[in-house]
């Protein structure tokens, strides 16, 4: 899991007016309301909460201790939808190569400026404000054509805050398979093709893993 490993101080260099207002934030007991921000992470064909894993297809709480939740969107649609439980995720990834992980681990630390966002998203009054933008590009989210959002779960079914949930527009993503290799862009695909079904479902950009 990539994310959780390169934001691990997000304010440490923030400038000291920034890190004033951080610490006013926090202060002044800082409660986001999250409803509206899990809401997102429902799934669309049951308007409820993913119940279970697509790979092993065991209820959530019983499969791992955490689990992921991407929704690819085109169009303002939502074209695919799943929840990953960690285990299986760590299977999945587990297969691509060393320098795809590396490639993927590169660009979400050098197109992301981590710093910058922790401390935007402790500062929003709405917490579902942080999907409004791509976490990589900044480009808004009307103006895109399709985009990824992913959240992490725990066991009780509330909300890890951290790197996720984000929004990455389809360009973003797009920008990371590329720099997959051959046989870890196949791992994708055949993740794709073993778990949903529809003939464009193979040009699919990577989903958080
Ligand atoms: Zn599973
Ligand atoms: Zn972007």
């Amino acid at each position: 899991m990539p994310y959780g490993s390169i934001c691990g101080s997000p304010a440490s260099k923030a400038d000291t007016s920034t890190q004033r207002q951080v610490a006013n934030a926090a202060a002044q007991s800082y409660h986001p309301p999250m409803p509206e921000l899990k809401k997102w992470f429902d799934s669309v064909e049951t308007d409820r909460p993913f119940e279970t894993c697509k790979v092993c297809d065991q209820l959530l709480p019983l499969a791992a201790e955490s689990w992921v939740i991407n929704k690819h969107y085109h169009r303002g649609e939502c074209i695919m939808e799943y929840a990953v439980c960690e285990s299986c995720r760590d299977g999945v990834s587990g297969k691509f190569s060393e320098s795809s992980k590396t490639d993927i681990r590169s660009f979400l630390e050098n197109s992301i400026d981590w710093e910058q966002r922790m401390t935007e998203w402790m500062l929003l009054q709405n917490p579902e404000e942080r999907l409004d933008a791509c976490v990589a590009c900044r480009s808004p989210r009307e103006k895109m054509e399709g985009f990824t959002i992913s959240a992490q779960f725990r066991q009780d079914g509330s909300l890890i805050d951290g790197a996720l949930p984000l929004l990455m527009c389809s360009k973003c993503v797009a920008q990371v398979t590329a720099s997959l290799s051959k046989e870890s862009r196949k791992v994708w695909q055949d993740f794709i093709s073993e778990h949903f079904e529809g003939p464009d479902l193979e040009d699919i950009d990577l989903g958080i893993f």
